[in-house]
């Protein structure tokens, strides 16, 4: 459920008129509903509940916009970060840094020297030579660094190519049958405190069954664990579940996904952690753009909007479906192709599809485009970067402003020798 509909045929986010917004902060802009982020981390939340002692790290890469964290802290959510900046956003919403998990295959010195000086609430390392060498880091400052062992279950999660990690030829953790070994090696690690396992096997998964196979996997793993004499008290689920893209389209409710949690982990006593980005972020935002020209072609016209694949990248990416909604629909259709004015015929959001029908100067959205849109924009083709609005009740606020081309120039210098 969420809380974009048309009233008085006009399309709405909560109780603003996204026609106010388009006037006040002009377009393309992202829009984002505080009552829908709310009501998604509640669900997921309930959901997972009955699987016993849980914490829920949302993944700040799915949409990492301040005012988005503060919801979410405000929701008792912490934070899975891939990076130290996104570190910094968690820390600076006011995430308790004991409440954060590090994750990502990359980490650098730099970043995990952070991760220890901040206290973070949990690593998950990716490789044993990553572990040595937190355990060193922590050492050197008295501390004992929280830790997971990030396994690959080698299963194949169904989903598109460039988001799945959980096959065995993807970058992400240590092969499943390898853990135990590396396990004995990295728990003797004075600085680590090495306290379970963790697992995510890709993205926008649209079947249970791919989840469920990598997390008894992971169960038999922790029994293994502990008849050699570890104590795991913690496993990391991770994140992965879908959002329907498309109308009509159903994928596995969060209290299906937490049904299935409780059945599989029963009895594992540990407390279980999740990583969920999409489910939460994914159907509380649209993109609102205008149209720039609808324009005819061979084929069926091109409605050229003035949001691009700098903007949205997931249609470039992915090829991935948004829905597409006009802001007055007529109640008149048009077959048509979606584009962006970018030059590249990748910056295509459609072709021939079924649409509300559109002229030039119209306003629409794309949907479901709150998770991975505008943490992925660029400034390509000299294009402002996206700003974004989030809604709450009857007001609204600019929470990212648009990065004008003008400002992205005076960065840059030409060096006085040329
Ligand atoms: C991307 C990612 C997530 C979130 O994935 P969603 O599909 O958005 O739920 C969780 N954990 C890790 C380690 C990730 O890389």
């Amino acid at each position: 459920m969420d809380h974009f509909s048309h009233k008085d045929g006009v399309l709405h986010v909560e109780d603003v008129s996204v026609e106010a917004i388009a006037e006040a902060v002009g377009t393309p802009v992202y829009i984002y509903s505080r009552a829908t982020l709310e009501r998604h981390a509640q669900v997921f939340r309930d959901a997972v509940a009955p699987a016993g002692r849980t914490h829920v790290a949302y993944a700040v890469k799915a949409n990492p916009n301040l005012a988005v964290l503060k919801v979410l802290a405000g929701q008792g959510y912490g934070a899975d970060v891939v990076s130290g900046g996104e570190m910094a956003r968690a820390l600076a919403a006011g995430m308790a840094p004991g409440d954060i998990v590090f994750s990502g295959v990359g980490k650098t010195r730099d970043e995990l020297t952070a991760g220890l000086d901040a206290g973070i609430g949990q690593f998950n390392l990716e490789l044993e030579e990553e572990g040595r060498v937190l355990g060193a880091l922590a050492t050197a400052r008295g501390q004992r660094a929280p830790a997971t062992l990030r396994v690959n279950p080698d299963v194949d999660a169904g989903t598109h190519a460039k988001i799945s990690t959980g096959r065995a030829e993807n970058k992400f953790g240590v092969a499943i049958d390898q853990a135990p070994a590396m396990f004995d090696r990295l728990a003797k690690e004075p600085g680590l405190n090495l306290r379970g396992v963790a697992v995510h096997i890709g993205s926008q998964l649209a079947d249970l069954a791919p989840l469920e196979r990598a997390f008894e996997r992971v169960g038999q793993l922790v029994a293994q664990l502990r008849a050699a004499g570890h104590a795991i008290s913690h496993v990391d689920l991770g994140g992965g579940l879908g959002v329907p893209y498309r109308p009509g389209e159903t994928l596995p409710e969060p209290a299906a996904f937490g049904a299935m949690v409780a059945h599989v982990t029963a009895g594992w006593d540990v407390t279980l952690m999740f990583e969920p980005g999409r489910v939460i972020a994914g159907n509380a935002g649209v993109l609102l753009t205008r149209v720039v020209w609808v324009k005819p072609s061979s084929g069926h016209p091109y409605v050229i909007v003035d949001a691009a694949m700098n903007d949205l990248a997931r249609p470039a990416l992915y090829d991935a479906y948004h829905d597409f909604v006009a802001v007055r629909p007529t109640g008149e259709r048009l077959i048509a192709n979606i584009a962006g004015p970018v030059c590249e015929s990748g910056d295509t959001f459609a072709m021939g599809r079924e649409i509300d029908a559109m002229a030039s100067g119209d306003l629409a959205v794309f949907r479901t485009a709150g998770a991975y849109g505008a943490t992925m924009a660029s400034t390509y083709n000299s294009r402002a970067k996206v700003p974004e609005v989030l809604v709450d009740g009857a007001r609204f606020a600019v929470v990212s402003e648009r990065v004008t081309p003008q400002a992205i120039l005076a960065a840059e210098r030409i060096p006085e020798w040329l």
